[in-house]
């Protein structure tokens, strides 16, 4: 054989070898309310910064409009924008059937109508005969488009760090025996501890060591089951977290309309979902246009660049407050937050949900494995290009979707084809770097 054939002949094996593998397994953390600078102190943050040492770290992760969960958990597994997939808010009324969506585990939450606007990629994956086990994340229980995950752990309110650790051995196990092909796990905590305690509070830094430590036993749990070049993480989070002074900035409703001419009034704080009656529609937005620190939009006149207002769930009043305010009917309404003491102190100390622009709301986006540079460092990319990695590393071919490839491209080996010269045996081979 010449020297060229055998070159050739090298760089189809060494091809095809790539082809084959491509069927790796996916291991995806969902982190809720986790900002983009909550690991800035990488030096004290041992598990994250071996993460970021071994693969991709963005910049910050941009969210969906509006810059809340379960919007942004749909955005994530679908690569579509709100408005596209329908998951719209945190809680929904639906005007036909007058159901409602309410977050957490109200049973009319697992209507189809609510889930079926768009196909998530678990869903995807069980169509193509692959499967996918859920811990905590929540909606793997309900039947969409008629499909239910191999195996979901149903969603509690604020897992434990047990069920967290838990999760992960177990997910790995079911990766490593060929049980499943993509595992997602959500952990809860650092929202509710920012929504407690605020962004800058020392329980959240308390909650983020604690998470660190998690990601410790996960690289070494990789490295003792011996996986680390057959599996890819991926890790993110839907929103960011800004301060919340409630008592000094709040808006309250019924100083500027009679609550009695609406109809419906969905969610509270930085967007909420107004229906007045028709004959009063135009006088209710007119006494809300005159309020400081919020907008008020009708359907049409909600920005184009949030790629909202086209979603069937909508309202015909929208309000957005401006970072810090919080939108409510009546203070004397809201529920207090109990503290450790029992005493109702004071509501929460922070929030999201506003213009998904801010940098508060930026969440963060980290990856390592096979399919990933490492020590790479990455701009910026949003909430709906995260679906097109997550596909590219399963190999399956993502659905339409408003992701951009272009944005992410980078952060993945498979972009960096190059051919090396080098010597083996004698031999003066290419060799195909992927
Ligand atoms: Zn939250």
């Amino acid at each position: 054989m010449t020297r060229v054939a055998l070159n050739v002949l090298t760089v189809i094996i060494l091809l095809l070898s790539r082809c084959c593998d491509a069927n790796r397994k996916l291991l995806v953390f969902l982190i809720d309310g986790f900002r983009y600078d909550y690991m800035d102190d990488l030096q004290n943050l041992a598990g994250f910064r071996e993460i970021v040492e071994n693969g991709v770290k963005v910049d910050y992760l941009t969210p969906d409009f509006p810059s809340l969960s379960y919007p942004n958990y749909y955005s994530l597994m679908t690569g579509r924008h709100c408005e596209v997939h329908q998951m719209t808010g945190n809680y929904m009324w639906d005007k036909d059937t007058m159901k409602e969506f309410l977050i957490g585990t109200n049973p009319d939450s697992r209507l189809p109508m609510w889930w079926d606007g768009s196909e998530p990629l678990w869903v995807t994956m069980q169509k193509l005969g692959k499967r996918v086990y859920m811990y905590y994340w929540p909606g793997c229980e309900v039947t969409i488009l008629g499909v239910q995950p191999a195996f979901c752990e149903e969603y509690v309110y604020n897992p434990s760090e047990k069920n967290l650790i838990d999760s992960m051995e177990n997910a790995l196990n079911m990766l490593k025996s060929d049980k499943a092909d993509m595992a997602g796990i959500y952990y809860e905590k650092i929202d509710v501890e920012g929504h407690h305690f605020g962004p800058h509070s020392p329980e959240i830094q308390r909650a983020i060591r604690s998470l660190d430590q998690a990601f410790q036993t996960l690289n070494q749990k990789i490295k003792e089951k011996n996986m680390r070049d057959d599996i890819n993480v991926v890790l993110f989070s839907d929103h960011g977290m800004t301060d919340l002074k409630w008592m000094e900035k709040v808006i309250e409703l019924d100083n500027y309309i009679d609550m009695t001419y609406i109809i419906k009034m969905m969610d509270r704080g930085p967007v909420v979902s107004l229906w007045p009656k028709q004959d009063k529609f135009e006088e209710i937005y007119q006494n809300l246009s005159t309020v400081d620190n919020m907008n008020v939009y009708k359907k049409q006149e909600i920005p184009d660049r949030f790629h909202y207002k086209n979603g069937r769930f909508v309202s015909t009043l929208t309000l957005v407050a401006e970072p810090g305010w919080f939108i409510t009917e009546n203070k004397a309404k809201l529920p207090f937050w109990k503290n450790g003491t029992e005493e109702a102190e004071g509501w929460q100390h922070g929030w999201h949900g506003y213009d998904n622009e801010f940098m508060d709301m930026r969440g963060f986006f980290l990856a390592q494995g096979p399919d990933f540079k490492t020590n790479f460092r990455a701009g910026p990319i949003r909430t709906v290009d995260v679906y097109n990695v997550l596909c590219k590393t399963l190999g399956i071919e993502p659905l339409p979707n408003n992701g951009s490839w272009s944005r992410v491209e980078c952060m993945m080996r498979s972009s960096a084809v190059r051919y090396d010269l080098h010597f083996v045996n004698g031999l003066h081979l290419f060799s195909v770097v992927l």
